[in-house]
């Protein structure tokens, strides 16, 4: 979608501080991050949430989503301290782009509800 922020990001339209990217899926750090490491995982694939992504094709981009988000972790050194995976849908979620991301929060001790 062209008037997507993220898909323009995975196709390089817009610039990203980029950590990884497969054919599927983007790492990218967040542009206002909320804590010392906040990268967004992005599918490739157009999808709005995970609500929307209540398929077969669904179901395997966020496998894919979550597996490619740990290795991330691992990659950035997070994988012993722990770290936080967050997917906002919609406006209760508190969702602000219509396209499927998980954010990968670390480096700092999360707390506990979130806000
Ligand atoms: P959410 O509120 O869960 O939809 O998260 C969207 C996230 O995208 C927010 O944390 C924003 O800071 C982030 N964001 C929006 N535009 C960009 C951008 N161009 N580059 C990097 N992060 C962005
Ligand atoms: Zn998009």
């Amino acid at each position: 979608m062209s008037d997507c922020v993220f898909c323009r990001i995975v196709a390089k339209e817009i610039p990203a501080k980029e950590v990884a990217r497969t054919r599927d899926l983007v790492a990218f750090h967040d542009l206002n991050p909320q804590a010392p490491i906040h990268v967004l995982i992005v599918p490739a694939q157009h999808l709005v949430n995970a609500a929307a992504a209540d398929s077969e094709a669904g179901e395997r981009v966020l496998g894919q989503a979550l597996r490619f988000a740990v290795q991330v972790a691992a990659q950035l050194g997070l994988s012993e301290g722990g770290f936080r995976l967050v997917l906002n849908n919609g406006p209760n979620g508190g969702q602000s782009v219509d396209h499927l991301h998980v954010h990968l929060l670390g480096g700092r001790r999360m707390t506990w509800p979130p806000g």
